[in-house]
């Protein structure tokens, strides 16, 4: 038996062999051919390569840029330039260009990958779709939001330019059409397709779509591919879109289509993400780019006609309407405006009572993500028609509006980030007149931001961020903003100011101050910096024998108990059943003369601001403690406070670090 199963796998063997042989000889000549097909690749590349140097050093000759190293693409005409502008005026019926337009169309024009960051309404839109007008085929716009999609293809459809848009609710036929003008170009008779807009979805998970790019590509018909929007790629960014993250492929499949990514905001640590997702090269200066970077613009991000202000919210709630009431009434009686808020109820508690407080006279709106679409729709038609005047919405409210008289963004409270804050308030005075950005800030409000942002990536560095923006009593908002906003070192934050003020100034790193903000124009006489080191002092000692007995405290119960307020009594820990620890009803007393020496001698608002200043320093920090149902944050010692504590009360002001602080 064992005989004749080896003879038969002998058998089998054989049988295998002469496939293997067979399938080996087939082989050969295509490994031949695979082997021809990639060297001949090669030739081409290299063609491509040298033919690409050469054209740069003519455009570098022609543009006269020898004298730096690099590429003007902001300062220099190009041997397209005539042609660009032609095309500005006739079809876009546009009579210049605004902010970096010219330089990132010209880079575009020249086949570079791109990062723009613009301010919202400065016109990113023009930087691809004029450049979509002057070569062979069609640009794929990827935009995450359809409201913007159909503005825009309303728009261009406006002024004649052959477009199409992709998404969800094309139909099966529409789409066949699309992809037949995508693959076909203008062969079939009728125009060319110019710009095709999709969603993210579309490029992460329709096979056909890619497939006719690969089509439209290997005839040399996709000039470009254009990423709006692009904060969306950065987890770290707050309209983080998962398929963002899909766009990697664009680069896989087609290396040497460029990348253009613009957006109104995009910090030091956003950037990052967005080259890696896109998987675009390091990026370079459009003023001095070299070869093969992405070059990389920001416009002038400050907008002048937007004054910053950061006003002081009351504790009560009813207090702070009032102050926001009357803000209103008095500097922009039935303009348009925006009332941002933390949370859906908010934005409805703010928007009657307001109305209310009015006596009907502002007349307000609620939008957030609870709105159904017929009524968000409405909202929008009411705003525009002027029968709401101040809308009050969650950050929900934002993407695609396009209402150029915005006269006012009122902040109810704060945003978990400045690139939030920032965009936020980037919808005020799209039309260029002057409009009010007002942060109404109370250092209570912290806490609750704390809780809401629990859990995120960065969280508490951008709630940071914008504490410090909030607290600042100082520096140009304008200033902070290039500081916060300068994308890495070696790109200055000069892009700030206007280019004609660039050329004239010695220093590339410096920003001039607005001028028009509240600390450009707060009276010295009305601030003092104090040495507040005894305070904080106090503040560590209380803190410490509140955790010692194991009591735990909010920011507000500290301002009050440091104050010699509650009694002085606070509220401990108690182990309840299955071992779980909250808090009880038991309250344990504190002597603040013994423990501090004394009673903290500021006001609830000025020490809750002092709390606050010192988390940022690291004297203090949030500590969490989830529940089931809320997250709650109390506050501790940070890392720092031993710096101080280790100090007596009467050595602590000779010994120790100084601490001051600006009421
Ligand atoms: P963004 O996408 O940067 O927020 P858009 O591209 O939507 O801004 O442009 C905002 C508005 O500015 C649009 O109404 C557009 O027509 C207008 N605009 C863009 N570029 C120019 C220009 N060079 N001159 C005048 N208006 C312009
Ligand atoms: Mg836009």
């Amino acid at each position: 038996l064992s005989h004749e199963a080896r003879d038969d796998l002998k058998v089998k063997l054989a049988e295998l062999d002469a496939e293997i042989a067979s399938v080996k000889s087939q082989l050969e000549p295509l490994q031949q051919l695979h082997a021809h097909l990639i060297s001949e690749r090669h030739t081409l590349e290299n063609q491509l390569q040298k033919l690409s140097t050469t054209h740069r050093s003519q455009i570098k000759s022609s543009a006269r840029a020898s004298t730096t190293s690099g590429i003007d693409y902001q300062g220099c005409s190009f041997p397209w330039s005539p042609a660009i502008a032609t095309t500005l005026r006739q079809v876009f019926k546009l009579s210049g260009f605004r902010l970096c337009q010219e330089g990132v169309i010209n880079a575009a024009m020249d086949d570079r990958n791109i990062v723009c960051v613009m301010p919202t309404g400065g016109g990113k839109s023009l930087t691809y779709q004029l450049p979509a007008m002057m070569g062979r085929g069609v640009t794929v716009v990827i935009s995450p939001l359809l409201a913007l999609i159909w503005d825009q293809v309303r728009s261009l459809k406006d002024l004649g330019v052959e477009c199409a848009m992709m998404t969800g609710a094309t139909t099966k036929a529409e789409q066949n059409q699309i992809y037949e003008k995508i693959e076909g170009g203008s062969s079939k008779g009728g125009r060319e397709l110019r710009l095709c807009y999709v969603t993210p979805e579309k490029v992460a998970k329709s096979k056909r779509f890619m497939s006719a790019l690969e089509k439209a590509n290997a005839m040399g018909r996709l000039p470009e591919r254009h990423v709006d929007e692009a904060h969306c790629c950065s987890q770290l960014g707050h309209d983080f879109r998962p398929d963002y993250k899909k766009l990697s492929v664009l680069k896989t499949l087609f290396p040497r289509v460029p990348i253009q990514a613009v957006t109104a905001t995009l910090s030091t640590k956003t950037l990052p993400d967005l080259l890696k997702i896109l998987q675009l090269p390091p990026v370079c200066d459009g003023n001095k780019a070299n070869s093969t970077g992405t070059v990389f613009f920001s416009a002038p991000l400050h907008r002048a006609n937007l004054h910053y202000k950061v006003l002081p919210k009351p504790s009560s709630a009813k207090a702070a309407i009032e102050r926001i009431g009357n803000w209103i009434q008095r500097k922009h009686p039935g303009d348009s405006g925006i009332i941002y808020c933390l949370s859906k109820k908010d934005t409805e508690t703010v928007a009657d009572e307001l109305r209310e407080w009015s006596r009907g006279q502002i007349k307000t709106g609620v939008y957030h993500a609870g709105v159904d679409d017929a009524a968000k729709e409405g909202i929008h038609l009411d705003w525009r028609k002027g029968r709401i005047n101040c809308i009050c919405a969650t950050i929900a409210f934002g993407l695609g509006i396009d209402k150029g008289d915005v006269r006012y963004v009122i902040h109810h409270s704060m945003s978990k980030s400045l690139d939030g804050y920032y965009q936020e308030t980037g919808r005020a005075g799209r039309d260029g007149k002057d409009s009010d950005c007002v942060l109404f800030y109370r250092g209570q409000d912290a806490s609750r931001l704390s809780s809401l942002i629990y859990g995120d990536v960065d969280g508490t560095a951008k709630l940071h961020e914008m504490l410090r923006f909030a607290q600042d009593l100082k520096t140009c908002r304008k200033v902070a903003f290039a500081k916060y906003f300068a994308t890495s070192s070696s790109l200055s934050t000069s892009a700030w100011d206007h280019p004609s003020s660039i050329s004239n100034s010695t220093s590339t790193s410096s920003v001039s101050p607005c001028g028009v903000c509240d600390n450009c124009s707060r009276p010295t006489s009305s601030i003092f910096t104090r040495n507040v080191t005894l305070e904080t002092w106090q503040i560590i000692k209380v803190l410490d024998e509140v955790t010692a007995q194991g009591g735990r405290v909010t920011l507000s119960n500290l301002a009050d108990l440091v104050r010699g307020l509650g009694g002085g009594s606070f509220g401990i820990m108690i182990q309840g059943k299955k071992g779980k620890r909250r808090m009880g009803g038991e309250k344990e007393k504190l002597d603040l003369n013994e423990v501090a020496g004394g009673k903290v001698g500021l006001s609830k608002e000025a020490s809750s601001s002092l709390l606050i200043h010192l988390t940022l320093l690291g004297y203090l920090q949030d500590s969490y403690h989830a529940t089931a149902y809320t997250v709650n944050v109390y506050i501790s010692l940070g890392p720092n406070s031993i710096r101080l504590s280790r100090f007596s009360h009467e050595t602590v002001q000779t010994s120790g670090p100084t601490i001051e602080y600006t009421f």
